[in-house]
């Protein structure tokens, strides 16, 4: 099953098209995003066996199918090519920099947004991270990894846009912040369900800006997998029903470029899973950014 929201209401996905998810299940399932989840089992079970009809709407405008999770983790250092381009080894010598657990952060629900949603840039050291994006559909409290997938609704594309000197400044890195300017956390285009993937471990992910590839990796080189992020996390936060887990990133962000590469106004970041779709964020210039060479801030 594909999942999308079109002018607010949630629709199901087909090809190039999508039904209106409420007229099609004749008022069964809701139109309103935020109570996909309410009658989740019971519309998993129907879309696999239902041929919905109705009206074909086209998808040019979809929105961020996960408006308005009740929590937004995410994943720092989980790709070990990602680890060595960060700490400047290479990726046999990373055995010292390898986390014991997952490093987890939050994007604030602020910071979400669609998947054609403009980037407005607050300084020059804005970054990209295209990261697999899970989206939990049962609550999942001390789940083993075992039973991990059985929590997940399914997946979708995200970028961890990141303002690295905010990210890293102060006495503790303040990851949260840094991740949280507006439209920092652009989502979509789709909600997929596990099922619709021959293995949902290995999915090839990466972005390109402006036409270049940046990033291209594969969610099977993820050093903790979506069933250890999932298992992990709810020993401690139990995990609700439309929360969603960005999992991190593979190598090929700007900052640790030779010399670095940041977003400019103009720009278009186009991110992408297989299987899943694409987001394409245009990129613009916010309130506070300036051309000006002397702003402040490190590059890296
Ligand atoms: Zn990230």
């Amino acid at each position: 099953m594909r999942l999308g929201v079109l002018a607010n209401r949630l629709v199901l996905v087909d090809g190039d098209t999508a039904v209106d998810l409420e007229q099609a299940s004749n008022g069964r399932f809701p139109a309103d995003p935020a109570r996909l989840f309410d009658t989740w089992d019971t519309l998993a079970e129907w879309a696999a066996t239902a041929r919905p009809d109705g009206q074909r709407l086209p998808l040019d405008q979809l929105q961020n199918p996960i408006p308005a999770p009740r929590q937004v983790f995410g994943i720092g250092a989980n790709y070990r090519d990602h680890l060595a381009e960060a700490s400047g080894r290479a990726v046999a010598d990373i055995g010292e920099f390898l986390p014991k657990d997952p490093l987890i952060f939050t994007k604030f629900r602020s910071s979400l947004a669609g998947p054609t949603d403009a980037i407005p840039l607050p300084s020059r050291n804005v970054d990209w991270e295209v990261e697999l994006v899970v989206v939990m559909g049962r609550h999942a409290e001390r789940v083993s990894e075992k039973d991990a997938w059985r929590h997940v609704a399914g997946l979708t594309v995200g970028q961890d846009i990141s303002e690295r000197v905010l990210q890293m400044a102060g006495p503790a890195p303040q990851f949260s912040m840094g991740k949280s300017f507006p439209a920092f956390g652009p989502m979509g285009p789709v909600l997929v369900t596990p099922d619709a993937f021959e293995d949902p471990d290995d999915l090839e992910i990466g972005c390109t800006l402006n036409g270049r590839v940046m990033q291209k990796g594969r969610t099977s080189d993820l050093i903790f997998s979506v069933a250890e992020l999932i298992s992990y996390i709810s020993t401690v936060c139990p995990l609700l029903p439309g929360d969603v887990i960005f999992t991190g990133t593979p190598a090929g962000v700007g900052a640790f470029r030779k010399p670095p590469v940041f977003l400019k106004p103009g720009d278009t970041l186009v991110s992408w899973v297989k299987g899943i779709g694409e987001l394409h964020n245009p990129v613009t210039a916010g309130h506070d950014y300036t051309d000006d060479d002397n702003q402040t801030g490190d590059k890296s």
